[in-house]
């Protein structure tokens, strides 16, 4: 759990992946995970391991597997300061307003990381009045307090830093609790999966990839240049399964395993994949299940359209309260995560 804790605990918002994209390069270079390291244009960072059969023998034309896991999260850039100190920010990343209130956050400025709180505005409980407190603001209408003077806010921060809501990662009975659980978990899962993983004749072209939550702007060029057999998006889904929500509506079944999506509103997964992958669960005796999500994308669509078209599937972790800074994951879905992907690549030929 120590990586993943790191791996959250990094701030990193779309177009600003340069922390995240460092503790992985030099987790993989550390454990000596991979063949060939490159980072794209964009700041994709892809490690590619060639085929480790178990004869030694060398496979020729060897599968190629892409696996994609977007190591962005939703933050904010800074878009305004004002002579008061106060800054104004831009949404990276989909959040409800109804999760933002007195959020402590961080703003990465290149002086330093300078503390602060997020709000809106508007009056306390004691001045306002019934309809004031009914009313939910949008996410534009929040603001940043460093308690900072106009003068020291610009001299210390620039418009385009990024800022991050500041949530501690810990254990919670039988789940972890943490932000950017989304998509920190799927990095984590394709680093745990290959430094698992034994022997393999397929070449495995890991990517971390940048910019999906404004929309899998990283995959697209990524997708590209692997030019894959064979696509594994590795993010999370929701899990509803909580007070108010008819159990139709749960998406997934939490503790149950990790899911193969089956269809979101960005792709439909490969069904000879999903059942591949079944096959191998139950072989292996990992759990997973299978999951819809009627709303929300992810990296495997862009894997999916790139070229001539690419059988795409997307292993997904089950979540509560996604996009917030109180995001929870089974234990035992994340281990059956990272099991599964290992046994997948390990089964092909
Ligand atoms: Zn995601």
């Amino acid at each position: 759990m120590d990586l993943l804790r790191i791996l959250t605990q990094t701030p990193s918002v779309p177009g600003r992946e340069f922390r995240i994209r460092t503790v992985i390069h030099d987790y993989i270079v550390r454990h000596q995970l991979f063949d060939e390291i490159t980072v794209d244009a964009l700041g994709s960072l892809v490690g590619v391991r060639k085929p480790r059969p178990a004869d030694g023998q060398l496979v020729e034309r060897p599968l190629k597997v892409m696996l994609a896991a977007h190591m962005d999260q939703i933050g904010f850039l800074v878009r305004h300061i004002d002579d008061q100190g106060y800054l104004r920010v831009n949404p990276a990343g989909g959040f409800d307003a109804r999760n933002l209130f007195a959020r402590g956050v961080r703003v990465c400025a290149a002086s330093g990381d300078i503390p602060g709180i997020m709000n809106a505005s508007g009056k306390p409980i004691h001045i306002s009045s019934e309809a004031d407190r009914k009313k939910i603001p949008e996410v534009t209408e929040f603001f940043v307090d460093c308690g900072l003077t106009g003068d020291e806010a610009k001299s210390r921060i620039r418009i385009g830093d990024m800022v991050v809501l500041d949530g501690p990662f810990h254990q919670v009975g039988n789940t972890v609790v943490s932000q950017c659980l989304d998509n920190r978990v799927g990095c984590w899962a394709q680093i745990q999966a290959i430094q698992q993983l034994r022997h393999h004749r397929c070449e495995i072209h890991a990517v971390w990839t940048v910019q999906e939550e404004v929309g899998m702007r990283g995959a697209i060029p990524a997708a590209y240049s692997v030019d894959p057999d064979i696509g594994v998006a590795c993010d999370t889904t929701l899990c509803c399964q909580t007070p108010g929500v008819p159990d139709e509506d749960r998406i997934s079944v939490f503790g149950d395993g990790v899911c193969l999506h089956v269809m979101d509103n960005s792709m439909i997964s490969d069904i000879g994949l999903v059942e591949q992958f079944e096959q191998v669960a139950a072989a292996r005796g990992i759990r997973c299940q299978r999951a819809i999500l009627p709303r929300g994308g992810q990296d495997g669509a862009a894997v999916q359209r790139t070229r001539r078209g690419v059988r795409t599937i997307c292993l997904a972790c089950p979540i509560k309260y996604i996009h917030t800074v109180t995001e929870m994951a089974h234990l035992s879905d994340l281990h059956s995560y990272q099991a599964l992907l290992t046994a997948w690549l390990e089964s092909l030929s």
